[in-house]
C-alpha cells in the first residue's frame, strides 16, 4: 500500500494525499454515526487525475469511496474501518466550466458547492432551483450521486430532473464524456440516469450539465397553522388548483419538531406552532408582478381558512422575512441533533395516504415506546416525510437507539410497505439501508441492480457494500 501512496502522490501532488494526522473530517459522517479509517484522502484537481487515481487503485487492489461535502445522511460517504480504502474527495474540482444562456444550461465540476452554483446562476440572471438545508456544504457531484431532492422538487423536480449530462470516470479509470446538454437523445440506454442516484457505486461523477430556469419575478412565502395532516393534504390540493405551477414549495412541520427549534435556537421566533399540531410553509414563485402574485396568494389563504384547512397564517412581507421562515424549517435537523441521537427515516408515500399512515404509525410507536417523541416534518408536496423518532424525555439517547432502533424501523418500514411507499425518498441507501433492501424491494429489481453493478464495476472497486449487497464474486 505504501507503493500506492507513492503513486497517488505522483498523480495529484504530495500535498493532496492526506495519510497522517486528523482525517476525521473525511472519516466521520455528518450524523457522527459512522467512523471509518482511510488509507488516505486523495484530492485530484482534474478529471484526468481522477481517472489516473482510479487506475492506480485498481492496480493496487484498493477500493475507493467517492466523497463530496460529506453531508450524506446514510453513511455512504465515509470509509469502512479497515484502513485500506481511499477516500477520493472531489473538493478541488469546483469550477463552473461554462454557462450557456441560450441553452439554459450550466456545466460545472462535481466538487462545486451547491450554494455557489445557485449564486453563479443568479449572477447570470437565472435560477438554479436545487435547494436543501446542507447547500452551504454539499456538492453537485454528491447531489447527483444521491439524486437529492430538497424544497423545490414539487415544481422543478429532483437532481435527476435538473441534469442534462454527466462526465463520469468509470470503475476502470476511463472517462465518459456525456456532457451533451441535449434535452432529447434517444440513442439507447440512458447512461446518465444509471449514474444519478448510484451513490458512488457505479462511477465517479466529475462534471455535470445542469438546467437553468428563468428567475421568478415574485416569490412569496407563507406560514400556516393547520389543524391536522388531513387538512394539510387538502390545503396542498387547493394550493395546486389555485396556484398551478407557481406553487414551488409545500413543507409540513409537526409541533414537536418546531418546539425543538424554539428550544435549541432561542434567537429564532417560531410563529403559530404552540397552538396547532402542524404548520405548513408554502412558497409561490411567479413570473407575474409582485402585487398580482400577492393578491392571488392571499386569496388562496383566505379560501383555505374559510374551508377549514388553515386556522391562522402569516405571509412574509419581504425577502428577509421569507428567509427567516425557511431558516426555521431548515433548522429542524440541527435542532434534532442538539436534542440528541435519534432514529431517522426518510420515507415516501402517496400524498393521499400520508394522514392514515401517520395515524397508524404514531399509535403503533406510542404503544411500543411509552412517551416516544416524534419529529415529523418534510416535503409534503412530494409525499416525502422525515419521520424521526426521539427518545422519551430524560432517556439516554444511545441506550434508546440500542434498544429500539430495529423495532422502530420495522414498525415504520412495514407500514411504508403496506402503504405502497419507499423506505428512502431522497437520502439514498448507503450503509444505513443496504441490509433492508432485500426485505422492502422486489427481488427482480434487486437482481437487476446487482447485474448493473456487476457489469460496470465487476471488481467491486467503487464504494463496495453500499446500495447493493455484492454478489459472491464481488469483493466487499
Ligand atoms: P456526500 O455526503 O459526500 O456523498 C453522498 C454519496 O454520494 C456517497 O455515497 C458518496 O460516495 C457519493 N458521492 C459524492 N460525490 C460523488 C461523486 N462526485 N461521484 C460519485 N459519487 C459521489 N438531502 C436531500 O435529498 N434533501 C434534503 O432536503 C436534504 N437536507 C439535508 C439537510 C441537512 C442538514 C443535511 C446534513 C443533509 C441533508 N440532505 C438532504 C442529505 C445530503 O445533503 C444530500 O444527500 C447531498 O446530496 C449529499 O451531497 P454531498 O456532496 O455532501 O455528498
Amino acid at each position: 500500500m505504501n507503493d500506492l501512496l507513492g503513486k497517488l502522490r505522483g498523480i495529484v501532488g504530495a500535498g493532496n494525499v492526506l495519510a497522517d494526522g486528523d482525517l476525521s473530517a473525511w472519516e466521520v459522517d455528518w450524523r457522527k454515526r459512522w467512523r471509518g479509517k482511510a488509507l488516505a484522502v486523495v484530492r485530484p484537481g482534474s478529471t484526468e487525475e481522477v481517472a489516473a487515481v482510479v487506475r492506480a487503485c485498481v492496480a493496487a487492489g484498493a477500493t475507493i469511496v467517492p466523497q463530496g461535502g460529506n453531508t450524506g445522511l446514510v453513511g455512504g460517504s465515509v470509509p469502512d474501518k479497515t484502513g485500506t480504502q481511499v477516500v477520493l474527495s472531489l473538493s478541488r474540482m469546483n469550477k463552473v466550466r461554462a454557462l450557456d444562456a441560450a441553452n439554459l444550461t450550466m456545466t460545472v465540476e462535481a466538487g462545486c458547492v451547491l450554494q455557489s452554483l445557485q449564486e453563479a446562476a443568479a449572477q447570470a440572471g437565472f435560477l438554479f432551483p436545487l435547494s436543501l438545508a446542507a447547500e452551504g456544504s454539499c456538492t453537485i457531484g454528491g447531489n447527483l450521486s444521491t439524486n437529492a431532492g430538497g424544497t423545490q422538487v414539487l415544481r422543478y423536480g429532483n437532481a435527476r430532473e435538473l441534469c442534462l449530462g454527466l462526465e463520469v470516470v468509470t470503475a476502470q479509470g476511463e472517462v465518459w464524456d456525456g456532457l451533451s446538454g441535449l434535452r432529447k437523445d434517444n440513442t439507447g440506454y440512458d447512461l446518465r440516469d444509471l449514474f444519478i442516484g448510484s451513490e458512488g457505486t457505479l462511477g465517479i461523477v466529475t462534471a455535470a450539465t445542469m438546467k437553468l430556469q428563468p428567475l421568478p419575478a415574485a416569490t412569496l412565502t407563507a406560514w400556516a397553522a393547520v389543524p391536522s395532516l388531513d387538512e394539510a393534504v387538502k390545503l396542498l390540493g387547493l394550493a395546486q388548483k389555485q396556484l398551478g405551477a407557481a406553487l414551488t414549495g409545500f413543507e409540513v412541520m409537526g409541533q414537536f419538531a418546531l418546539s425543538l427549534v424554539a428550544k435549541h435556537f432561542t434567537q429564532m421566533r417560531v410563529p403559530l406552532y404552540e397552538s396547532t399540531p402542524y404548520c405548513v410553509l408554502l412558497e409561490n414563485s411567479d413570473s407575474e408582478s409582485d402585487a398580482h402574485a400577492r393578491s392571488r396568494f392571499e386569496a388562496l389563504l383566505e379560501l383555505a381558512m374559510e374551508e377549514g384547512h388553515v386556522t391562522d397564517a402569516v405571509v412574509a412581507e419581504n425577502l428577509a422575512q421569507a428567509h427567516q421562515l425557511w431558516h426555521i424549517r431548515e433548522s429542524i435537523p440541527m435542532a434534532q441533533a442538539e436534542e440528541g441521537l435519534n432514529i431517522k427515516h426518510d420515507i415516501a408515500l402517496p400524498v393521499s395516504r400520508i394522514p392514515e399512515y401517520c395515524t397508524l404509525t404514531d399509535a403503533a410507536l406510542a404503544r411500543e415506546i411509552p412517551g416516544v417523541r416524534l419529529v415529523n416534518f418534510g416535503h409534503l408536496g412530494d409525499g416525502n416525510l422525515h419521520y424521526n423518532v426521539q427518545a422519551p424525555v430524560g432517556g439516554d439517547p444511545a441506550a434508546f437507539l440500542d434498544e429500539y432502533e430495529e423495532r422502530v424501523n420495522t414498525i415504520v418500514y412495514d407500514n411504508v410497505q403496506r402503504f405502497a411507499g419507499s423506505i428512502s425518498a431522497e437520502h439514498g441507501v448507503g450503509s444505513l439501508k443496504v441490509e433492508k433492501l432485500p426485505k422492502y424491494k422486489s427481488p427482480v429489481a434487486l437482481a437487476m441492480m446487482r447485474a448493473v453493478k456487476q457489469a460496470l464495476d465487476p471488481e467491486g472497486t467503487l464504494n463496495p457494500g453500499r446500495v447493493v449487497q455484492a454478489p459472491e464474486n464481488v469483493r466487499v
